[in-house]
């Protein structure tokens, strides 16, 4: 006979043609997707894509117009909120203010009638997990941001649930607080080893801490991938551009060989791609063209090429903008447009300063082309 872990899904989560319309609105409009064990999968994309209504019906606060959700391997749709194995952290947090740390993290235990020997355990188990044993008898008031913030995830994680969901928990937070919090929340996934599924608008939050992303557009899934997936791969225009930064143009097919695509931008630059994504490409064809600026190699017009690129022109540094190790320069290339390049500063005469006459070249593979 099969045991129960032999007929265990291998899925933590699984959303099958999820639909979701309020009147005409379309707010989640078919899509599938499933989550691995223990994973950290983030659902990234603009404001008004639909990431809260999904997550929403994930937590069951609301119901699809169609489709199904299940949670391991067992459809939920019928189950309330409170009977499904799905926690939800908000950015607000919602913490009680009147109680301290450990009644905090109690009260969900204590709701569900556990005794207080085993209350006693699981803090003190879960504050040791996220590295805070000494402040159960704290209020909420005397905590840091990034203490209530690890104190709203115990309080979820006491509860041992199936999935983790959290809301752009990190929106309310200042900037050095949050780079800290990334990681953070990270690593308390690992620790933990439950499913979390983390909404947001900000790909570095998302690039940096998840196994999986899924990158939402007007209520559709357009990508789901390892995060270098996404970056190096990405499947439509609106992947490309949302994950990362690049160059963009508009510009259309002028010929296509054996070797790849001629293109030419609206403007007037004339470039060869080799990397044309998704819908059969032909001359003639309208495209979007992206470059990022890590690809393209800047240097002095007067120093030699060293392996040139497929792609070249010259234009004229417009600005450094310096950021550590990596500076952007701005290039005002031949037809007055600007082109970003990255490049690494080394403090030795070779630097690019505003003004310099310089050389961009890039190879055809880093030029993606999508049809427009
Ligand atoms: P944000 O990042 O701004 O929170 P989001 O990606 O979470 O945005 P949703 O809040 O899911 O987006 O909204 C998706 C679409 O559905 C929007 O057009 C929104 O106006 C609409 N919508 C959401 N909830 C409702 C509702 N209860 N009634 C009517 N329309 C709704």
């Amino acid at each position: 006979t099969l045991t129960d872990s032999a007929l265990e899904t291998a899925y933590d989560l699984e959303c099958s043609n999820i639909h979701k319309s309020f009147g005409s609105v379309r707010a989640v409009d078919d899509v599938s997707f499933t989550i691995p064990k223990g994973s950290f999968f983030s659902i990234l994309g603009p404001s008004g894509c639909g990431k809260t209504t999904l997550m929403r019906m994930i937590a069951g606060f609301e119901d699809p117009t169609s489709g199904d959700i299940q949670i391991k391997g067992k459809s939920v749709l019928n189950t309330p909120p409170n009977k499904r194995n799905v926690k939800m952290v908000f950015q607000h947090l919602a913490l009680f203010p009147m109680m301290n740390v450990y009644e905090n993290i109690a009260y969900g235990l204590r709701c569900v009638g556990t005794d207080k020997a085993e209350i006693d355990r699981k803090v003190k188990d879960v504050l040791d997990r996220i590295a805070l044993p000494d402040v159960a008898n704290r209020e909420i008031h005397q905590l840091s941001g990034g203490q209530k913030q690890r104190i709203a995830i115990a309080r979820c994680m006491v509860m041992d649930p199936d999935v983790l969901l959290l809301d752009e928990p990190l929106g309310a937070l200042d900037l050095k607080l949050r780079e800290a919090m990334k990681i953070e929340l990270k690593l308390l996934q690992h620790q933990f080893n439950t499913t979390f599924i983390y909404i947001t608008h900000d790909q570095s939050e998302a690039l940096v801490m998840s196994d999986h992303v899924a990158i939402m557009n007007e209520g559709r899934f357009e990508q789901i991938g390892r995060p270098e997936d996404l970056y190096h791969n990405p499947q439509t225009s609106f992947v490309a551009g949302f994950v990362g930064d690049s160059n963009r143009w508009a510009g259309r097919v002028v010929a296509e060989d054996a070797s790849g695509f001629r293109l030419e931008t609206d403007a007037g630059l004339v470039m060869t791609s080799v990397r044309a994504v998704g819908q059969r490409i032909s001359a003639g064809q309208n495209v979007s063209i992206f470059v990022r600026p890590e690809f393209i190699k800047a240097r002095k017009t007067s120093t030699p090429s060293a392996d040139g690129g497929e792609n070249s022109l010259q234009g004229r540094v417009d600005s450094v903008l310096f950021n550590g190790a990596n500076s952007r320069v701005l290039v005002r290339g031949p037809v007055g447009e600007l082109i970003e390049a990255d490049v690494v500063v080394t403090g030795g005469a070779d630097d690019l300063r505003a003004g310099d006459d310089v050389t961009l070249e890039w190879s055809a593979a880093q030029t993606m082309c999508f049809a427009a």
